[in-house]
């Protein structure tokens, strides 16, 4: 059965991985732009990670068979910098015209400070601007209900912006309602150690059901695990879900929400 990974960023990923990915049945890679791991020290950093992710990842994912997409932002921790992230909000609008740009994300909040808040407006004013679909991490602290409150309650700020247009990332058993009953779509990662496991994941699909809801491996150069979707379809599949339920969390409902931006397309 193929699949789509909403959520990878596979800059931190070898090609073996893309082999892999493949082998195991994916056929679309989506990557939000996020933290390197270290602050990128000018404009041109940025610069040269969105070029990275719009055209050598595409090249790169094209030879293992694997459709590109990527998301353009910076990340809430890169955001104290007021001047410098205004630099790079600027060169933003150029990234959103290449073919295989699906939106504005990752963003969110990390410390909750007033620049990060201000920057995550600027983020949102650019894609109601755009018409651009929104990816928003949220953070994985002891406090992360307090966190998503306060994202849900800055987008509502944003009534351009369609509700269904905008995807909350990360989300747990004490998050995952207040997303959907907003009206977004909710992403559920799958980690080793942190966010959610396997089984935690499929327990939240028996209760919340598969309506605007999806999988993700959210793999980067930390503890995470490229193949964690095929792993959580195996799970689904010894539960007795049937192929229908597996398809519609792994394939049919992140094409339904990211075919609402015109540039993406479903593999022949
Ligand atoms: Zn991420």
């Amino acid at each position: 059965m193929h699949y789509i990974e909403p959520h990878a960023h596979m800059v931190s990923r070898t090609t073996d991985d893309y082999e892999r990915l493949h082998l195991a049945g994916c056929r679309v890679v989506c990557e939000p732009a996020f933290w390197a791991g270290f602050d990128r020290s000018s404009a041109d950093g940025f610069h040269d990670y969105f070029e990275q992710i719009t055209r050598f990842e595409p090249k790169r994912a094209s030879t293992y068979g694997i459709a590109h997409y990527a998301w353009i932002c910076l990340n809430p921790k890169e955001a104290e910098d007021l001047s410098l992230a205004r630099e790079v909000l600027s060169m933003i609008p150029a990234f959103l015209e290449r073919p295989t740009v699906l939106g504005i994300g990752e963003i969110g909040l990390n410390k909750n400070s007033n620049n990060e808040l201000a920057v995550f407006h600027e983020h949102l004013t650019l894609a109601t601007r755009h018409q651009q679909l929104v990816l928003v991490h949220t953070p994985h602290l002891e406090d992360k209900r307090k966190g998503t409150q306060l994202i849900l309650d800055a987008i509502r700020e944003h009534p351009d912006l369609a509700p269904e247009r905008v995807l909350i990332d990360h989300v747990e058993e004490h998050t995952v309602r207040l997303a959907l009953d907003r009206g977004h779509w909710a992403g559920i990662t799958l980690y080793p150690t942190s966010k959610c496991s396997v089984a935690r994941a499929i327990d939240l699909l028996d209760v919340y059901g598969h309506e605007r809801l999806w999988l993700n491996s959210a793999c980067d150069w930390g503890v995470s695990d490229p193949l964690a979707v095929p792993q959580a379809m195996r799970e689904m599949r010894r539960r007795g879900r049937t192929e229908k339920d597996i398809s519609t969390i792994t394939w049919h409902n992140p094409a339904r929400f990211l075919s609402q931006s015109p540039r993406f397309h479903l593999p022949e």
